[in-house]
């Protein structure tokens, strides 16, 4: 129809452009494939740790897609396609149902480290919208004999300020069997104050933006440090994420910060590495004794 219109070829047909449809599509195939084999998907758990103790306080699940012929495709490459496709319904429940199955086999083995232990678990955009994710949570807490109280959903505050009448409604439905309820990447989106002090929510994330910019001025660190009283005033917890130094570990601990998450504690890790530590008498990033 371009060619018709006498469009010069270059203005209907951009090469650049083709070629990233071409590989969305590509990608939506193969993820719709590894959903199907469940062979190339996994989830891996980065620790939260409780920041004046040191402790391990829970962890964060990630999802994982080893590509076989790419290799490692990481999720912010494929979330916002599961997104668009719908795929991250599936998805999303998927993962939901490997961390509540992983913790509830933790706790079920009584690991020294279990007994308070959490399970972070990111809920997509398209999830908080979808009526069904309730019966979902309910249903994957009953197969997999998690408890309510061991399980606590990330969700974003732009998916929640986005909708927020309809996100508090979501989110006192979810915290109403039992679950906690925690909002990420804080500070990235717009939150109205007006709808903040009315979440039903446990606690708010630090965006790792925020954290890794503390080193370089007192003006950043007093942005963390107003993010940190806004959520103690309101009543929430706070967890802040990329920790990478000491450093940023140390004005933390000084700001009163909750918990931590970042590569200074640990990455993402397969399960077998992530329970090593649930049973760890002493943690590598604690001081030796
Ligand atoms: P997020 O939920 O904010 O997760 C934290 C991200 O920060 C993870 O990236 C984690 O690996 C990374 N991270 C942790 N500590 C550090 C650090 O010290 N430095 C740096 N540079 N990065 C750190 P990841 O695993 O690549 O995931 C990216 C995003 O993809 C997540 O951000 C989340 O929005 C999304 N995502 C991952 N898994 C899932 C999932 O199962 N469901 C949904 N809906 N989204 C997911
Ligand atoms: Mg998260
Ligand atoms: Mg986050
Ligand atoms: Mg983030």
């Amino acid at each position: 129809r371009a060619r018709e219109q006498g469009g010069g070829r270059h203005s209907w047909f951009d090469p650049a452009m083709h070629a990233r449809v071409v590989e969305q599509v590509r990608l939506e195939h193969d993820l719709r494939r590894a959903l199907e084999r469940g062979e190339e998907l996994w989830v891996a758990y980065q620790p939260i740790v409780e920041m004046v103790t040191g402790g391990l306080a829970g962890f964060e699940a990630l999802v994982r897609w080893n590509h076989p012929e790419r290799g490692n495709i990481p999720p912010g490459v494929f979330i916002p396609i599961a997104e668009s496709t719908g795929l991250i319904v599936t998805l999303g429940a998927w993962v939901l149902r490997e961390a509540c199955r992983q913790i509830a086999d933790w706790q079920e083995k009584r690991l020294p480290g279990s007994a308070a232990l959490f399970m972070s678990v990111n809920l997509s955009t398209r999830q908080l919208n979808d009526p069904d994710v309730v019966p979902l949570v309910r249903d994957v807490l009953r197969e997999t004999g998690a408890e309510p109280s061991w399980i606590k959903l990330e969700i974003t505050e732009s998916a929640v300020m986005e909708k927020a009448d309809q996100a508090i409604q979501l989110l006192q439905s979810l915290r109403g069997l039992g679950i906690k309820m925690s909002i990420d990447d804080f500070g990235t989106g717009y939150s109205s104050l007006s709808y903040l002090h009315k979440l039903p929510i446990d606690s708010l994330k630090v965006d790792r933006s925020f954290v890794m910019a503390m080193h370089q001025s007192e003006e950043n660190r007093a942005i963390v440090r107003i993010i940190m009283d806004l959520a103690r005033l309101l009543g929430f917890d706070v967890i802040a994420e990329g920790i990478e130094t000491s450093a940023d570990a140390n004005l933390l601990r000084a700001l009163a910060c909750d918990y931590g998450q970042g590569y200074h504690f640990a990455r993402p890790l397969p399960a077998a590495d992530a329970e090593a530590l649930v049973g760890a008498e002493h943690l590598p990033w604690q001081e030796p004794r």
